[in-house]
């Protein structure tokens, strides 16, 4: 296979400094400015490297904006909302959104939408999006960088693309995984021969078998905790949806994607989507100590479900023309069915501290 180009500058930066951690890695090949594989590829849909739940259907945008109509309610409907995404893709949750919660009386008036999105391709594309909504937007490479103002904020499959680091336990110690060349000159994993000081290594994962994998995402804490200083701050909801685990554990989730298959992390690199499954329980606490209130988290399947998905199908349905009907059905059933999305994705809700849990989600 012949090298990408990103194959190589990520061998000449071995050459000159070393192995690199995995988080390293992770954000050169989804990051790299020029051959990053955000900035420079087509990663959704069909033709693409994988579907998310926006683009498989209409109904999951409509309820995550039904569901953000009745807390802008709540909130006793400011004459100002920020409506944030982080990682928007090609603004299809945005658009969804953006068409159902209109309807709700002054919404559409106060609403601004914000996109934290550092792909300029994509934003290209998101512009059009919610342009064809009748809204315009503002772009931020990092959601610090938002206004102030009570804020709606959606993010689905945005923690997933954050670097881990990886931790490997070997012989009673810790020591961190980097990507460096193996004995036969190919990029692989390698481990740092120093020992990893123990209070790098969390509470859930010391003690654990020999050679366990613990993957920990500071850069992702670091922006769950600031978005939940916001929350703190000014009054608002977020919802986060991704592949993961509710509980924190060691598991080695680092995978790599290509046209909706499993793909080698270190092969094709930059034209391979690299991702892992979010640790909600870490989300959760790093959300916690920024002071909002998380909410225990539900499956995509249950959360969909109580929104009224299956009657916004029937809905759906009744004006369908025959092919129309088989992908609304295909689609439905894909976003909740325990063994499609409806189960390996969760979704975390967070809210102001004094708000009350809104629905479907249950106090803590
Ligand atoms: N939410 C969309 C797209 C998910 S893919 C959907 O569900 O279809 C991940 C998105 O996050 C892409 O838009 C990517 O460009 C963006 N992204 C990746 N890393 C990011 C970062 N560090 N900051 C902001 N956006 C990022």
């Amino acid at each position: 296979m012949p090298a990408t180009p990103l194959d190589k500058i990520i061998r000449e930066i071995i050459a000159t400094d070393g192995p690199m951690p995995v988080d390293r890695y992770f954000a050169l090949v989804l990051g790299h400015p020029q051959h990053g594989y955000y900035m420079a590829q087509q990663p959704f849909g069909l033709e693409g490297d994988f579907i998310t739940a926006p683009e498989a259907s209409q109904m999951f945008g409509e309820l995550i904006g039904v569901w953000f109509a009745s807390i802008y309610q709540s909130l006793g409907s400011p004459k100002l909302i920020n409506l944030v995404e982080v990682g928007p893709g090609q603004g299809v949750l945005m658009a969804d959104m953006l068409r159902a919660a209109k309807v709700m009386p002054g919404f559409r008036d106060a609403v601004r939408v914000h996109f934290v999105e550092t792909s300029r391709r994509l934003r290209e594309i998101q512009k059009e999006a919610v342009g064809a909504q009748g809204f315009t937007a503002s772009w931020y490479d990092n959601f610090s960088d938002v206004p102030a103002g009570p804020m709606l904020l959606a993010g689905n499959e945005f923690f997933d693309a954050i670097p881990i680091k990886q931790f490997e336990s070997r012989g009673g110690a810790w020591h961190e995984r980097y990507v460096g060349l193996t004995d036969k000159g190919e990029l692989g994993f390698v481990l740092n021969p120093a020992e990893t000081p123990l209070s790098l290594i969390p509470d859930w994962a010391q003690g654990s078998a020999d050679e366990s994998i613990a993957e920990v995402a500071p850069v992702r804490s670091a922006i769950a905790t600031e978005m939940a200083r916001r929350l703190a701050r000014d009054n608002g909801a977020a919802i986060f949806i991704d592949y993961g685990h509710a509980e924190s554990g060691v598991v080695d989730t680092l995978q790599a994607m290509r046209a909706h298959k499993y793909a080698d992390v270190f092969e094709e690199i930059g034209f391979c989507d690299l991702t892992s499954h979010v640790d909600f329980g870490e989300l959760g606490r790093a959300m916690a100590q920024g002071g909002a209130k998380v909410l225990p988290v539900l499956t995509q399947g249950e959360f969909l479900r109580a929104m009224g998905i299956d009657a916004r199908a029937q809905q759906l349905l009744r004006n369908a023309t025959d092919e129309q009907r088989d992908a609304i059905e295909f689609n439905h059933h894909r976003l909740i069915a325990d063994d499609q999305m409806g189960t390996l994705f969760k979704v975390m809700a967070a809210v102001s501290p004094g708000m009350a849990a809104p629905y479907p989600f249950a106090e803590p």
